[in-house]
């Protein structure tokens, strides 16, 4: 996971461009559901500004950083996700490894939902593009926290007292995901400095089965773009001129750049190779091991 960073201003002028009276129309749907009480419409409007987030996200997966397909034929690939469920919060089993971490959830307040987050149904800062497997397989109407749960709240920034286990990436007022979730070769790692930061990556890890070897796809693109950045970097290292090695760090800074995949991945092995070409050289010898072991 890393951070697309935008204001909820720099949102609204996207929308407007894209599907001019789209905001005054979700305003009213809101201001219906505040006097409900309750989430409650016929249908829905939200996949309108769909491709508004694709792009934000350079058509990748903002849990896994999977790139789905083109804005042109990817849309049906691509969930518009609420990141506080709108309707009802489920209440999430937490793993056996992560409650000897130290995790503990909030209950919910009676049997095992809490209301969901009406207010939020249509809040641009509570929406983000998913692929189908971490939206509808994973994440669903689940929303772990370990504070006081406010199904009521209006302001995912005021929501941040709730100390959500999920990691939010759209937005530019929570924790950057890069400092929570570092990784080592293929696998993903808590890294957040404080207990609550720890769980946050923890949680969002098990939670999106980011470290589950099943994920074969998940793992496979992983372990391509580790063997080809292995490659790059150490082609620039041996170029034999100037203009050859411009070549090989083009190609690791478009392995690396925020549009590409697997992004977070991808600069934590760069990092580590300009810091020890031993250990990166073991990490990439264990991700060709990894795709030899799948390759039938
Ligand atoms: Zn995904």
């Amino acid at each position: 996971m890393i951070q697309y960073p935008i204001s909820q201003q720099q949102l609204e002028q996207l929308i407007e461009i894209e599907k001019p009276g789209w905001i005054e129309r979700a305003r009213y749907r809101t201001d219906n559901f505040s006097d409900l009480g309750y989430y409650h419409e016929s249908s829905s409007i939200w996949s309108e500004v769909k491709v508004v987030y694709m792009r934000l996200q350079y058509g990748k997966c903002a849990y896994c950083e999977r790139q789905l397909e083109s804005e042109e034929y990817g849309r049906i690939e691509h969930d518009l996700e609420h990141f506080r469920p709108k309707k009802k919060a489920k209440s999430w089993k937490l793993t056996r490894a992560l409650k000897q971490a130290g995790v503990v959830l909030t209950a919910p307040i009676s049997g095992t939902t809490d209301p969901g987050y009406h207010l939020l149904a249509y809040n641009l800062l509570n929406y983000c593009t998913s692929c189908k497997s971490c939206n509808s397989r994973l994440k669903s109407n689940y929303f772990p926290i370990e504070g006081i749960r406010s199904s009521g709240g209006a302001d995912p920034l005021q929501l941040n007292s709730e100390k959500p286990l999920l990691v939010n990436p759209v937005g530019n007022f929570d924790n950057d995901p890069v400092s929570l979730i570092s990784f080592h070769g293929l696998f993903p790692m808590a890294s957040g400095n404080s207990d609550y930061k720890r769980h946050r990556g923890l949680v969002s890890i098990a939670f999106f089965h980011l470290d589950d070897r099943r994920r074969k796809y998940l793992f496979r693109e992983r372990a391509n773009i580790i063997v080809s950045l292995h490659s790059f970097l150490k082609l620039a290292d041996l170029a034999a001129n100037p203009e050859e090695k411009s070549v090989y760090e083009e190609l690791v800074n478009m392995t690396t750049r925020p549009s590409a995949p697997h992004t977070n991945c991808a600069c934590c092995f760069c990092e580590l190779y300009n810091q020890d070409k031993d250990e990166a050289y073991e990490l990439f010898q264990l991700a060709v091991s990894y795709l030899q072991s799948i390759s039938v």
